[in-house]
Formats: structure tokens, C-alpha cells, sequence
């Protein structure tokens, strides 16, 4: 079998730790090289179940790294490449914008630019054999802004960043989206909605409710918890993304969301309500949800119209909120040794 060999950028962190086993058990024709910078986001056990499989391969490095990038492409001669890697947390890119610059914006162009360097002769001209390799940004709903109590983000959205999180990533897409028009590079992005399930930091909002309810401490909830989000199970997403690298069109942005917008009120007391079945105490595990002082810039509700994955690719999520949250609190129940 002749095999393709892929760039993964940031598989060691939560979408890319769920989506590289998926991907490797479904495409065994790959050989996957898995680029990470190994940041405290990063979790090396999360891919223990496929570190023996001959088709993978990890190195540990920066994005932002361009002789590493380039030596990468020379020895591997990539085919195409799946970019993860990024610094994704909100509350930290309020305290440390820094490496969301870095990372988020010159990380992305670093690949892109090695890309065009190895895959194309000329503005839309690509070299011989590299007709059909692809860039595949990964990106989030964020990069919209926010929305009130109606509307969806559609993929005609304008783009409004209010964090400096989003405003790297809406730069990072940006980047993308000029290297389709003006060199013609074979670019796809998918912009996602929260992704929830197995193998997320602990510093998360899901996570952060199950840990802190079976310690029984605290569930601290920003401001009056009626903040909504969009939330999709990560397999579901991770399913959108192995669609659009194969059959998404080139230069094509794609929004990938679930139709399950819940608040975070909601979703600590589904978790509590659940967590009372599951291993019950004297009293509920909803009297530790406690509100706390607001994000500043904490948008207020983001919803995806998902109608274009699903029309033209086929697309549709397999769980929703309810059926994928159960999965993942035995996830955690399970990881929390409890
Ligand atoms: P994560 O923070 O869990 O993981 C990021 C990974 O990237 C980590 O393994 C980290 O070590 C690595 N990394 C960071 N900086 C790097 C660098 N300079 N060089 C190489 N590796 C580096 O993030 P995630 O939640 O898995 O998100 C993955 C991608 O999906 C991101 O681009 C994010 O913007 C996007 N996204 C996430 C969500 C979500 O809900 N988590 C939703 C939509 C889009």
C-alpha cells in the first residue's frame, strides 16, 4: 500500500488526542507525523493507545520553528497537513496575549508558508504530484463575536473577535484565506463550535464541574451562568473534519456545530443532576455550583448553522448534549480514579 504521509499540528492536546486514533483506525493508508510543542495543554498519555502503531510518529517541536517546519517537509515530504496546534484558552489569552500572537498567527503562517515552499512552483501552479495536497486550518465559531438572543453564525458572518484569542484565530484564518487567492494553495478551514468529551484539559469548563463536584469543592460559574454555547461532542467534530479534508472544496470555509446550545447553568446542573444518580451524596451536587465575578468580554451566546456541512457534505452529529455529556462524565469519573 502506498502510503500518504500527513502533518498533524497539536495531536497531543484535546481534538487532536481524539482525533488522530479515529483517523489512523479509519485511514490506514496514512502515515501520520504528529508535531506538538508539548505545552502544559498538551497530555503525552492521551495517545498511548496509538504510540505502537507504525504509522505514527511524534516529534516534539514548535510550529513557530521554521527550520524545524522545513526540515520536516524535506525529510517526510508531506502531503498534506492538519492544523490543530494552537494556544486555545480564552482566560489565558487575557492574562498572556503573547503566545497567542506567536502561536495562533505566526505559527500558522510558519506551516502555510513551508507548505507553499514545498507544493507550489509559482502562484497557482503547483508542483508535479503535489496537485492534490491540502492545507486544513482548524478553527472556531469565536472568530463571529457574539450573538444576541437570536441568529446564527453562518460562514457569511462577518468576523468580530472579541478576545484576544479569537482576534489570532480570525488573523490566523485570515491568513489562510490569502494563500488560497493569492498563490492558490489547496486550503480548507473549519470553523467549530465548544467541543466537550474525553481527554479535555482540566481547565475547561466541563472538567472543571466534574472535578470540582466529586471533591465536593466549590463549581465556580462565571457571572449569572445564562452564557451560551453552541456544544458539540469532539468525535462529531472530529467526523466534520475528516469529511471536509476529503471532500470539502478547495479554498472553503465550513462551520461545524451540534444545534445544542445550552447555558452554563444548564449544563453544571445536568452535570450535578447526573453525578446524584451516578454516585449520590447526602445532598445534591447542585448546591456547590456557586457564581463567580464575570470573564471580561465574556461574549454572550454563540450558535452555528451547520446547513452547509450537512447539505453538501453529509455531515450530522451522532450525539447530542444529553447522550454525549453522560459519555463524558464516565470519561472523567473514570480518569479521577472515582
Ligand atoms: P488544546 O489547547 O487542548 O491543544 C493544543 C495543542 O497544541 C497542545 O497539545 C499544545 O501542546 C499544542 N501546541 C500549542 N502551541 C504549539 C506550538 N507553538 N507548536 C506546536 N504545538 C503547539 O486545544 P484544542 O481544544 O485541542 O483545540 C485544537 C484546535 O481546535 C485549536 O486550533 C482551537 O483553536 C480549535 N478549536 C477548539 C475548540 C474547543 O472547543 N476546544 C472549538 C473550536 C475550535
Amino acid at each position: 500500500m502506498r502510503h500518504k504521509t500527513i502533518l498533524i499540528t497539536g495531536g497531543l492536546g484535546f481534538i487532536g488526542s481524539n482525533f488522530l486514533p479515529f483517523f489512523l483506525e479509519k485511514h490506514k493508508e496514512y502515515k501520520i507525523i504528529n508535531l506538538d510543542k508539548v505545552t502544559y495543554a498538551a497530555d503525552v498519555s492521551n495517545l498511548n493507545e496509538i504510540s505502537a502503531n507504525a504509522n505514527y510518529n511524534f516529534v516534539k517541536g514548535d510550529i513557530c520553528d521554521r527550520e524545524l517546519v522545513d526540515k520536516l517537509f524535506k525529510e517526510y515530504q508531506f502531503n498534506s497537513v492538519i492544523h490543530f496546534a494552537a494556544e486555545s484558552h480564552v482566560d489565558n489569552s487575557i492574562t498572556n496575549p503573547d503566545e497567542f500572537i506567536k502561536t495562533n498567527i505566526f505559527g500558522t503562517f510558519n506551516l502555510l508558508d513551508v507548505a507553499k515552499h514545498y507544493w507550489m512552483d509559482a502562484p497557482h501552479k503547483p508542483k508535479q504530484d503535489c496537485e492534490n495536497n491540502r492545507f486544513h486550518h482548524i478553527s472556531t465559531d469565536e472568530v463571529y463575536g457574539t450573538l444576541g438572543e437570536t441568529g446564527l453564525f453562518t460562514e457569511q458572518t462577518p468576523y468580530a473577535p472579541n478576545s484576544p484569542y479569537s482576534a489570532s484565530k480570525a488573523s490566523s484564518d485570515f491568513i489562510i484565506r490569502s494563500y488560497y487567492h493569492t498563490f492558490g494553495m489547496n486550503v480548507v478551514t473549519t470553523n467549530c463550535s465548544n467541543n466537550y468529551g474525553p481527554k479535555q484539559h482540566d481547565e475547561k469548563l466541563i472538567p472543571t464541574i466534574i472535578r470540582k463536584a466529586i471533591n465536593e469543592e466549590i463549581i465556580p460559574i462565571y457571572g449569572d451562568g445564562l452564557n451560551i454555547r453552541d456544544w458539540l461532542y469532539v468525535l462529531d467534530h472530529c467526523k466534520g473534519i475528516d469529511l471536509v479534508f476529503h471532500k470539502g472544496v478547495i479554498g472553503e470555509t465550513y462551520n461545524i456545530g451540534g444545534e445544542n446550545e445550552r447555558d452554563n447553568l444548564y449544563i453544571a446542573n445536568t452535570i450535578c443532576k447526573l453525578l446524584d444518580e451516578i454516585k449520590p451524596k447526602t445532598q445534591s451536587y447542585k448546591n456547590l455550583i456557586s457564581f463567580v465575578k464575570d470573564r471580561p468580554g465574556h461574549d454572550f451566546r454563540y450558535a452555528i448553522d451547520a446547513s452547509k456541512i450537512e447539505k453538501e457534505l453529509g455531515w450530522k452529529a451522532d450525539e447530542n448534549f444529553e447522550t454525549g455529556i453522560k459519555k463524558t462524565i464516565h470519561w472523567y469519573l473514570n480518569k479521577y480514579n472515582t
